[in-house]
């Protein structure tokens, strides 16, 4: 069973979540599919088996040898990745969007394009299981294919290892990455936060899930921080027919946690927060709303 926790912005606890998920389930395979921001590698220190690369795009680079500084290149970059500077001219690597107009323009053919290889796929294990995540690199473009990659090999993981139910911790948003990260799942779950922003977002996100006709289960995090919120947000699953699972109370040992290395369900295993964690966790493997 895939199932991907996603939040319609960042900040929501997404990834505690997802921390606490993976800790207090039989073996899992996590993948972290945040991969402009992965962080769950920070929190689990996986044991990497594999890292490959990944090209997700290229760069223009401009041979010293060929460039007679003319500066035509500069005016024709839409992107304003290039530049004089005391060396002569330059191409800023994360502001480059390997269009190759640059390449073609330049009069002296003195501007060639190299592929984007610093994004890397990392396969390994943690402590409750298989860990795969992707880290793009800064500029670096094409997250919804790395996201893809990550989710291949975390099948794959799945298989070889009898570990039956992948946990994916998407990206806040609703871009390109989020769709890679929910096509195909089992079931989706939503964190969200008891603020108008957390509602519209949450909205943004349903909307999305929505659309691939997906199973969604909500999460109200830190839902005692707004009351009348989080039950306006509950009035709106109910109406939008969005199961809301788990309102969760603000509790400072998850940062405690999260700052140990740990996840709450480790940190604070007998906290009221950790207990509805392992109820909600039981209810969404058994299907139960
Ligand atoms: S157009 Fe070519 S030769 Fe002129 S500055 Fe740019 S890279 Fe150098
Ligand atoms: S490839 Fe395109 S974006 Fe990159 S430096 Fe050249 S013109 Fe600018």
């Amino acid at each position: 069973m895939e199932i991907a926790i996603i939040s319609g912005k960042g900040g929501t606890g997404k990834s505690s979540i997802s921390a606490a998920f993976a800790t207090l389930a039989e073996p899992v395979v996590l993948t972290d599919c945040d991969v402009d921001a992965a962080n769950l590698y920070i929190l689990f220190d996986p044991e990497h088996e594999e890292e490959e690369s990944f090209v997700g795009g290229e760069k223009a680079v401009i041979d010293r040898e060929l460039c007679t500084n003319c500066g035509i290149c500069i005016s024709y970059c839409a992107f304003e990745a290039i530049s004089f500077s005391p060396e002569g001219v330059i191409i800023s690597e994360t502001a480059c969007d390997g269009c190759h107009l640059c390449k073609r323009i330049c009069p002296h053919g003195a501007i060639h394009m190299v592929d984007n290889d610093d994004s890397r796929l990392y396969t390994g294990s943690f402590r409750n299981g298989r860990m795969v995540y992707g880290r793009l690199a800064p500029g670096e473009e094409n997250s919804g294919k790395l996201v893809n990659l990550v989710r291949e090999k975390a099948r794959k993981q799945s298989k070889a290892f009898g570990m039956e139910t992948i946990i994916i911790d998407g990206p806040p948003g609703i871009g390109c990455p989020v769709i890679s990260s929910i096509t195909g799942v089992d079931q989706v779950v939503i964190v969200t936060e008891p603020s108008l922003s957390g509602l519209h977002d949450l909205e943004r996100a349903a909307d999305v899930s929505g659309s691939f006709g997906i199973q969604t289960r909500v999460i109200i995090n830190k839902a005692d921080l707004d009351e009348a919120m989080s039950d306006t947000i509950e009035t709106w699953c109910r109406e939008r027919g969005l199961a809301v699972v788990a309102r969760i109370p603000f509790n400072p040992e998850v940062v405690e946690a999260m700052v140990n290395c740990k996840s709450i369900s480790e940190w604070a295993p007998d906290s009221e927060t950790s207990q509805i964690l392992r109820e909600t966790w039981k209810g969404i493997l058994h299907g139960k709303s």
